[in-house]
């Protein structure tokens, strides 16, 4: 993580983003096992970021984001648990 994880994860994808997009990024997530992108502001309740189309927007602040890194884009996140074949 750190330095070689920014490096690996450079592409970043501006707003709006399609239908598909915003699914696989709210997948991310929500999947638990992934850190979350969450609210820059420090305050009480949910800070965990929820992608719409037109960007990031936190559940509790009118905080929005509008870029997201592309390897999110491209499919929910590899499932660590799921050893099914
Ligand atoms: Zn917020």
């Amino acid at each position: 993580m750190g330095e070689d994880w920014e490096r690996d994860y450079v592409e970043m994808i501006e707003a709006p983003w399609t239908d598909e997009q915003v699914e696989n990024l709210n997948r991310w997530q929500q999947c638990g096992y992934v850190h979350p992108f969450t609210c820059a502001n420090h305050h009480e309740g949910s800070r965990d970021l929820i992608a719409r189309n037109d960007g990031w927007h936190c559940p509790t602040c009118p905080y929005t984001q509008t870029w997201a890194h592309e390897s999110m884009m491209q499919g929910p996140p590899p499932n660590p648990f799921d050893r099914s074949p």
